[in-house]
């Protein structure tokens, strides 16, 4: 029996819930967010779960593939039962993703709205480096509505030593001081960076394949898929947990969204944390005349995560605004257990922090309270 150790000890460390104290500028808002807290702890405690998982690392892509096209309920339900054992059921944890740096990235993602090659086509403004301490408001707004995971991402190709990335180090701290988790995205890091990034406190660092690596070339030409599993190397040397999914909808196979899979969940440990998106199809870019996605592909895609990484937390991410009430809590069901929670995703529109809230309250489910983690 192979044994997950980092993760185990990820989970290990798990204390009481601690109530969610902080006062909300929005009184409704705060009652809400308590009350389904407090849902959680009650439901915490009626629940026996299993920190003793068994994870494999030797997927191949057919065993995914079959995976994937198991009959719809078959695989939803299995996908549950991994769930319900290892996780708090009904749990979601609420994260806040902002734009610190946004436009003018010298990448050529397909998809994204803010690669300096469709600038013109998209009209995105470049705009500095935000301040430190107007990061660390917007992170504390997001704390009193009830995010435990601040996330924040620069539209950069890799991080330049100097005063932007001190900057970027005092986020991080100031973020953790405030008692959430820091997440940050900000492209390729060298192992001098990914270290002080964790000297700082970061929880994890983002850095997702997006698709299989037969696919990638289809959808980024000025950086490898090798970088990316270098950089998340480096990543979890330096000890930070890792964020990495990918993107369906981007007119790839089913074979490489089972490649993605197979390639994530053969990352040994796996990643602590695996968004999975669906194509946000901005105008302008390249994919921008892509139908939508199929939302039963997107809740296959999160059953097949959460079974094949099950201590993972699986990330329902971009696309979940053209998601229907009905899909996102199929995803749910599915072993999703977080969201991204505010206004904006980096530059694009996200759901309503209200309708969350109430999607979340009638579903039954609760929100995830803070809890002590590496
Ligand atoms: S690296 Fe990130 S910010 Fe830059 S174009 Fe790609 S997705 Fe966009």
């Amino acid at each position: 029996m192979e044994i997950d150790r980092p993760a185990l000890m990820l989970y290990e460390r798990r204390d009481c819930p601690p109530p969610i104290s902080s006062p909300c500028p929005v009184p409704e808002l705060s009652e809400i967010v308590n009350r389904i807290s407090g849902e959680a702890r009650q439901a915490d405690s009626a629940q026996e779960r299993d920190f003793t998982p068994q994870t494999r690392h030797d997927w191949t892509r057919q065993q995914v593939l079959d995976l994937l096209g198991q009959p719809l309920l078959d695989l939803v339900d299995e996908a549950r039962a991994v769930h319900r054992r290892y996780h708090r059921d009904g749990e979601v944890q609420l994260a806040s993703l902002l734009s610190i740096k946004t436009g003018a990235c010298p990448e050529d993602c397909k998809y994204c709205a803010q690669s300096a090659h469709y600038a013109k086509t998209t009209g995105l403004e470049r705009e500095t480096l935000l301040d430190v301490d107007d990061v660390l408001e917007k992170a504390q707004r997001a704390k009193d509505a009830g995010a435990t995971r601040f996330c924040m991402g620069a539209a950069w190709r890799e991080v330049k030593d100097g005063k932007a990335f001190d900057s970027v180090l005092a986020m991080v701290k100031g973020v953790r001081a405030l008692g959430m988790e820091a997440c940050a995205t900000l492209g390729m890091l060298t192992q001098a960076q990914a270290d002080r990034l964790a000297e700082a406190g970061l929880t994890a660092y983002n850095h997702n394949l997006d698709t299989s690596p037969e696919f990638y070339g289809e959808i980024i030409t000025t950086r490898t898929y090798q970088d990316r599993l270098d950089t998340l190397a480096r990543v979890r040397k330096a000890g930070v947990q890792v964020c990495c999914g990918g993107i369906i909808g981007m007119g790839e196979t089913v074979a490489d969204r089972a490649r993605l899979l197979e390639t994530l969940a053969n990352l040994d440990p796996h990643p602590e944390s695996v968004p999975i998106n669906a194509l946000v199809a901005v105008p302008g870019t390249p994919l921008a005349d892509l139908p939508p996605v199929d939302p039963i592909a997107l809740v296959r895609m999160v059953a097949a995560a959460r079974i094949m990484m099950p201590l993972s937390r699986v990330r329902l991410s971009a696309g979940r605004r053209e998601l229907s009430k009905e899909a996102q809590i199929l995803c749910f069901l599915a072993g999703a257990n977080s969201i991204f929670y505010g206004d904006k995703l980096l530059t694009t529109a996200n759901n309503d922090v209200d309708d969350d809230l109430a999607l979340i309250a009638e579903a039954g489910l609760s929100v995830e309270p803070p809890r002590p983690r590496g």
